[in-house]
C-alpha cells in the first residue's frame, strides 16, 4: 500500500498538483533538465486592476489574471474563468495543463489561462459587460487571434466572448472574430462548440468502458456539477444507455438509484428562479462529497479542482473515473486510486474536447467558411478517440497510469518543439 500523504485542507494547490506530475513525467522521460525548467514556469503572468462603476454607484475594483503559460507549439489558448476563488497559482496550474492538452490532443496551440476574482452570480449583466471589456482592455496586447486566443470557462459563457470580440474589434478597428472561441454562432461561433467538452467526456468515457469491457446498459454513473461540463456530459452519457444514479451543483447532491432522467434536470435549472438544482424533487438530497463516494461503475467529477483528495480517494467505489473537471483530483490522491485499481483519465485527456473545437471554430473564422454541426461532432470525436487510444496505448507500453502517460504525451512533444526551435 502507498504511505498516505494527507492533503492537509484548506492547503490544496492546483500548481502543486499539476507540478508534482510534471516532475513524474519529467524524470519518466529522462528529460534534460534545463529544457525541464522552462516547462516549469509560465512565458508570462498579467495581474489587471479592473475598476467598475457598479449599478448601485458604487466604483469597484476587480482584480484580474492572465496567464501564458507557452506558445511554443502556437498561439496560447486558454479560457476565462470568473469565481471569488480564482488566485495566480490557480491560473498558473489552469496555463499549464491547457499546455499539456493541446499537446495531447493534437492541435497547434500552446497553454494560457485567464481569470478575473469575482461572483458572477451576484452582478448584473450591465456590471459584467462593463468588466468583460475592461479585462480586454487590460489585455489587449496580450490577446490576438495568432497570439492569445480566450474562450469559456466556469462562470463565463458565449455572452463573455462576444463582448470580448466587439472589445476587441472596436480597438483594432475590425471584426477580430478569431480572437476568442466559444462565441454565439451568430458572431462566429462554432456548431457543436457548446457541448463539445461535454461530449469529448462521453468519447472518452465510451473508450474507456470499451477496454474495461463494461457494456453500458449494464452500467451506473454519478457526475459532481451540473455547469456546461457537467449537465452535457450526463446527458450524453445517458444517451449510451447508462444510468445516472446522482448528479450535483452548488445546491448539493441529488440521487436516485432508479436514475435521473437528465433532459428533465437540465430543464428544472434553465426554469427554476435559481438557475440552479435548488428543489429538484426527483431524487434524494445528499451532500457534495458524499456524491464522490456512492456506489457506481463511472463517476465524473466536473465540478472544480481539489474534489477528490487523500481524505476520501480510499472511499471511491467507481472503477472509471473521467475527469470533466480541470485538476478534480490531488496529486497525493493519484496513488491511491492507482493502489484501488480505479481508472483514471486525467482532466488533460477527458475535456480536451472543449478546445479541440474551439481550434475548429478558430480555423473556421480565419477561412471564413463556416462547417455543419456534424462534421464538427465528427472531426470531435475522432481527435478525442485518437488522443485516447494514443494516451492508452502509451501507459501499458510505460507501465505508467493514464495521467501520467498523458503528461509524458504533451511534455514530450512541447520539450521537442522547444530543442528544435532553440533561440536561447
Ligand atoms: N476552458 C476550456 C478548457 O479548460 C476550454 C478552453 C478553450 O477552448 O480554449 O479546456
Amino acid at each position: 500500500m502507498t504511505d498516505l500523504i494527507k492533503d492537509e485542507k484548506p492547503s490544496h494547490n492546483p500548481l502543486d498538483s499539476m507540478m508534482k506530475r510534471l516532475e513524474i513525467a519529467i524524470e519518466k522521460l529522462g528529460l534534460d533538465e534545463q529544457f525541464a525548467n522552462v516547462l516549469k514556469v509560465p512565458d508570462r503572468c498579467v495581474i489587471v486592476n479592473i475598476p467598475v462603476m457598479m449599478d448601485d454607484g458604487n466604483l469597484k475594483v476587480f482584480e484580474g489574471y492572465r496567464v501564458v503559460h507557452s506558445s511554443h507549439l502556437g498561439p496560447s489558448k486558454g479560457g476565462i474563468r470568473y469565481s471569488m476563488d480564482v488566485n495566480l497559482d490557480e491560473v498558473k496550474a489552469l496555463a499549464a495543463w491547457m499546455t499539456w492538452k493541446c499537446a495531447v490532443v493534437n492541435i497547434p496551440y500552446g497553454g494560457a489561462k485567464g481569470g478575473i476574482k469575482c461572483n458572477p452570480r451576484e452582478m448584473s449583466t450591465n456590471e459584467l459587460e462593463k468588466l468583460t471589456r475592461g479585462y480586454t482592455q487590460a489585455l489587449k496586447s496580450v490577446f490576438g487571434p495568432d497570439s492569445d486566443i480566450p474562450a469559456p470557462d466556469m462562470g463565463t459563457g458565449p455572452q463573455e466572448m462576444a463582448w470580448i470580440v466587439d472589445e476587441y474589434s472596436k480597438i483594432f478597428g475590425q471584426n477580430s472574430f478569431a480572437v476568442v472561441t466559444g462565441k454565439p454562432i451568430v458572431l462566429g461561433g462554432s456548431l457543436g462548440r457548446f457541448e463539445a467538452t461535454g461530449r469529448g467526456v462521453m468519447v472518452s468515457a465510451r473508450s474507456a468502458m470499451a477496454k474495461l469491457g463494461l457494456k453500458a446498459t449494464e452500467c451506473t454513473c454519478v457526475v459532481q456539477g451540473f455547469g456546461n461540463v457537467g449537465s452535457i456530459s450526463a446527458k450524453l452519457i445517458e444517451q449510451l444507455g447508462v444510468k445516472i444514479t446522482a448528479i450535483s451543483d452548488i445546491s448539493g447532491g441529488y440521487y436516485n438509484p432508479e436514475g435521473i432522467d437528465i433532459m428533465d434536470a437540465i430543464d428544472y435549472v434553465a426554469n427554476c428562479e435559481f438557475k440552479s438544482l435548488e428543489g429538484f424533487a426527483k431524487a434524494d438530497k445528499i451532500t457534495n462529497e458524499e456524491i464522490l463516494e456512492l456506489e457506481c461503475d463511472i463517476l465524473v467529477p466536473a465540478a472544480m479542482e481539489d474534489q477528490i483528495t487523500s481524505d476520501n480517494a480510499s472511499n471511491i467505489k467507481a472503477k472509471l473515473i473521467v475527469e470533466g473537471a480541470n485538476g478534480p483530483t490531488t496529486a497525493n490522491a493519484d496513488s491511491i486510486l492507482n493502489d484501488l485499481g480505479v481508472l483514471v483519465v486525467p482532466d488533460i485527456l477527458a475535456n480536451a474536447g472543449g478546445v479541440t473545437v474551439s481550434y475548429f471554430e478558430w480555423v473556421q473564422n480565419r477561412l471564413g467558411y463556416y462547417w455543419t454541426e456534424e462534421r464538427v461532432n465528427r472531426r470531435g470525436d475522432r481527435a478525442m478517440k485518437t488522443a485516447f487510444d494514443n494516451v492508452y496505448s502509451y501507459s501499458e507500453k510505460h507501465g505508467v497510469n493514464m495521467r501520467i502517460a498523458a503528461y509524458m504525451v504533451g511534455i514530450e512533444k512541447v520539450a521537442n518543439t522547444l530543442k528544435l526551435r532553440g533561440g536561447f
